[in-house]
Order: C-alpha cells, then sequence, then structure tokens
C-alpha cells in the first residue's frame, strides 16, 4: 500500500501560497518605499488592526511576549507586584511577566472551559496582586465577566493574552477591548500571523498605549528626548505589510476553521473523547482543536503513524516545568490544569484543511478506537 499523504498540524504557508501575489505586491511597496521602520504600514495596520477590535489605540510590537511585558510595564507593574496568570498557558505569558520584574503566580483552570477558573482567580489574590491575564487558550474567549467583576471588586486591572485569539469575541466584543488592554502575537502560525515575529498592544487608554509607543522605541518621546530606559522592540514595516494583505481575510479564515471544528465535532460525536468546549455566547476561532482523551499517548503515537500531524498544546503545565522549579508556585497543584495536561491532544486545523483530510483523521482516530 502507498504511504498515505501527510496531514500537518498547522500550514502557515498554505495560507501565504494562497495570496502571494498580494504578498508579493506588499513586499515590493515596502522595498521601494526605502522606510523600513515606523513607516506608513505600521502606521496604517495599528489603525486597521484598532478599528477591528474596536478600540482607540493599536501599538504595532516585535512579538506576542513584548506586547505583554511591555504593556504591563506601561500599566504599572513592577517589582513587588504580582500578576496572576492560568496554569496551562504557553510560557511567554509567564516569561513576560517575569520580564516586567515582577512576580507570576498561577491559578487553576476551570474543567470545562480550559480558561481562568474566576474563583480560583480570586482566591490566588494578595494584597500585591496589580495584574491578572486571562489567556483565550486555543481561540476560546476566556470567560471573561466574572473575571472583570473579581478584578474590578479588588482593584485590579485585566490584561488579555489574545496571542491564540485573533477575532474571536465574547458576548460580541471582539478580543483586544476585553480588558483594560489586549496583548497580540502574530507569530506566523497564528490566526493572524506574519511572516516572522510582529506583536500587538490594543486598548482604550491613550497613556497606557503612548508609553507602549516610546517603550518599543528606546523610550523616546521626540527625536532626541527619552522618557524612559526603553527596548528595541518595534513591529517592522514588512510584517505590518504582511499584516494588511491578511487582516480583511481574517473572519473568513476564522469561519473555515470553525467549519472544520463543526465537521470535527460532527464526525467524533459517538467516540469516547470529548471535544472542545465552545461557548454559545463567544465566537471560538479554533487556533487549536484540542481533544481530551484517556489514552492519549497511544492514540498520538497511532496518528503520527499514519502521518497525521498531532501536537499537545501544553504538556506540561507551568508550575511542573523545570525551568519555574525555584518559584513558590512550582511547590502548588493545580489539579484540573494537571489532570487535563495528560489528556489532551490538538488535531490537525487551518483554514485550508481538505475536508476530505479532515475525515481521514476521525477515521484514523476511530480505527484506533475500534483496535
Ligand atoms: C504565541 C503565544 C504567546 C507569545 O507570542 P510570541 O510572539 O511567540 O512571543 C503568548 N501567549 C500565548 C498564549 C501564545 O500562544
Amino acid at each position: 500500500m502507498p504511504e498515505p499523504q501527510a496531514i500537518s498540524l498547522m500550514n502557515p504557508g498554505a495560507e501565504c501560497r494562497a495570496l502571494e501575489a498580494d504578498l508579493l505586491s506588499a513586499f515590493t511597496r515596502v522595498i521601494r518605499s526605502g522606510e523600513y521602520i515606523l513607516g506608513k504600514e505600521v502606521a496604517e495596520f495599528e489603525r486597521e488592526f484598532a478599528q477591528y477590535c474596536g478600540v482607540k489605540h493599536a501599538v504595532g510590537v516585535a512579538s506576542g511576549l513584548a506586547a505583554l511585558q511591555l504593556a504591563l510595564v506601561a500599566g504599572g507593574v513592577g517589582p513587588g507586584d504580582e500578576v496572576i496568570t492560568a496554569a496551562n498557558t504557553y510560557i511567554g505569558t509567564v516569561l513576560a511577566i517575569r520580564h516586567a520584574g515582577a512576580t507570576p503566580v498561577l491559578a487553576d483552570i476551570d474543567a470545562e472551559t480550559a480558561n481562568l477558573d474566576p474563583e480560583q482567580f480570586e482566591r490566588a489574590i494578595t494584597p500585591r496582586t496589580r495584574a491578572v491575564i486571562p489567556v483565550h487558550l486555543y481561540g476560546q474567549p476566556a470567560d471573561m465577566q466574572p473575571i472583570r467583576e473579581v478584578a474590578a471588586r479588588h482593584g485590579i486591572w485585566v490584561l488579555e493574552d489574545a496571542a491564540q485569539a485573533q477575532g474571536a469575541a465574547d458576548r460580541g466584543q471582539r478580543t483586544g477591548a476585553l480588558g483594560r488592554a489586549g496583548c497580540f502575537s502574530f507569530y506566523p502560525t497564528k490566526n493572524l500571523g506574519g511572516i516572522g515575529d510582529a506583536g500587538c498592544v490594543t486598548t482604550d487608554d491613550t497613556r497606557l498605549a503612548e508609553r507602549v509607543r516610546s517603550m518599543r522605541h528606546s523610550g523616546r518621546i521626540s527625536q532626541h528626548e527619552y522618557a524612559e530606559i526603553g527596548y528595541t522592540e518595534r513591529l517592522d514595516e514588512l510584517q505590518a505589510a504582511i499584516l494588511r494583505v491578511k487582516l480583511p481575510r481574517l473572519d473568513a479564515a476564522n469561519d473555515a476553521r470553525r467549519l472544520r471544528a463543526a465537521w470535527y465535532d460532527q464526525l467524533l460525536a459517538d467516540l469516547p473523547l470529548r471535544r472542545p468546549f465552545a461557548a454559545a455566547d463567544s465566537r471560538h476561532v479554533y487556533h487549536v482543536y484540542v481533544i481530551q482523551v484517556e489514552e492519549r499517548d497511544r492514540l498520538a503515537e497511532y496518528l503520527r503513524q499514519q502521518r497525521i500531524g498531532v501536537g499537545i498544546h501544553y504538556p506540561t503545565p507551568l508550575h511542573r516545568e523545570p525551568v519555574f522549579a525555584e518559584y513558590p508556585f512550582a511547590r502548588k497543584q493545580f489539579s484540573v490544569a494537571e489532570r487535563r495536561a495528560d489528556k489532551i491532544l490538538s488535531l490537525p486545523m487551518y483554514p485550508q484543511l481538505p475536508e476530505a483530510d479532515v475525515q481521514r483523521v476521525a477515521q484514523a482516530i476511530r480505527d484506533f478506537f475500534a483496535r
């Protein structure tokens, strides 16, 4: 029998190939402009993305990590402050808290939503807590209403980690507009991705936006005036021009992901596994499609043998991550995050994923259970 064709977990190249002519003309436009840092493309992208998210300001930066770090500092977080986030997030969220000089504090997640549990968040609050970072993991918005209520009651501000949720919405409002500020990564595999590293901070808070703007650019406030010890964390013109080609297609790309998720939902409905949570009043944009299954490692191996790309987002909850062994949270237990980490499996998901491939993945999972 011939080897089956490989199905990849993610495929940023498929979208770029489909848009190649437009991407090349954006490239040419930037090359010919002679202006490569903080020119017209970045300014226009910022205007377009702010409008898309429904906020006053978007500030382009060099990565998602830079967005989180600079937003925290611009929002007044620093040494001695604690910042709470979900135990199952990508490591970048916690790195950003550290790079801002603050102390990361983890809280457990809700078993159903896989996002920050508002009650666990409230329990993790101390007199030093300054901010909370709910993460819209997998493209599903965190349960923002109770999180905002708890935060307001304790005088804590809310920073969204929307790195996996460009274009998602909670009760009709887009991510990036659901807290005091929102942070995005445009890493190539994200729902809106560049062809390199890029990120963005969104906010209605003009002072916070201006401070991020200054900090990304050496702390500069005018040509030879520096307000603080800044960084070099700018979004570049080329990435901005690429993102401007892709932004008008983001809703359609997310709809294509949602359609593929609906195919999986239907094809996997009668199998002994848990399908992804999606709240009725939110728009899940399926950055990844995550199932939970008891025999996770054996199923993953079985699918890999059939040349089906699978992933785990993420295998190690952050309190078990060796790099954080000296942190107080390393001695704690986050039982929901721990239990989930052993069961989760991400299936192939990208807007151009052929329907026949979704069927082949579902059939392979069915065959696994029928052995
Ligand atoms: C990708 C990601 C980040 C970091 O983004 P980079 O651009 O890689 O720095 C942060 N948080 C989450 C949840 C992510 O998925």
